[in-house]
């Protein structure tokens, strides 16, 4: 019984409290703004130098290049970039050694999936997850 009281009280006290919970999935959760989710990937940015796939340490991304469509301009732009989201570690690495920023991270954290498959995310797919860009990262 008296622990029935206590256990009672505990609650009445804390009813009118904030909530501490949230109502996420019908709520988004608002990450912290350094936080290391999901790459946005900027194509037009890339200048196909190699620099996230070589550091990576699980080498999850591959990119492949193509001469520029503009022959009067040198170098390369990128054909197709993906990223094995089995085996990213989110470790920022890519985004720090890049010299464009054309790879920065986001705040999104939804990477659920049903099938493995699905985890493979290609360009197309990175640059339109630009919906938690960093504020300091957005173009
Ligand atoms: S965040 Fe780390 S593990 Fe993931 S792609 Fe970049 S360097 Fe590789
Ligand atoms: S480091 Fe940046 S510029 Fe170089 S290939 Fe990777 S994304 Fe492109």
């Amino acid at each position: 019984m008296k622990g029935l009281i206590k256990g009672l009280s505990y609650t009445v006290k804390n009813l009118a409290k904030e909530n501490v919970t949230t109502s996420y999935p019908d709520v988004p959760m608002m990450m912290p703004d350094r936080f290391r989710g999901i790459q946005k990937f900027y194509p037009e940015k890339c200048i196909v130098c190699n620099q996230c796939a070589a550091i990576c340490p699980t080498d999850c991304i591959l990119l492949t290049g193509k001469p520029h469509p503009d022959p009067a301009k040198k170098g390369k732009i990128i054909d197709t970039y993906d990223i094995n989201f089995e085996i990213c570690i989110l470790c920022d690495l890519c985004t720090e050694v890049c010299p464009t920023e054309a790879i920065v991270m986001t705040n999104n954290f939804e990477l659920a999936e049903y099938s493995r498959d699905e985890l493979f995310k290609n360009l197309e797919w990175l640059d339109e997850n630009d919906n938690n860009v960093r504020k300091e990262n957005k173009a």
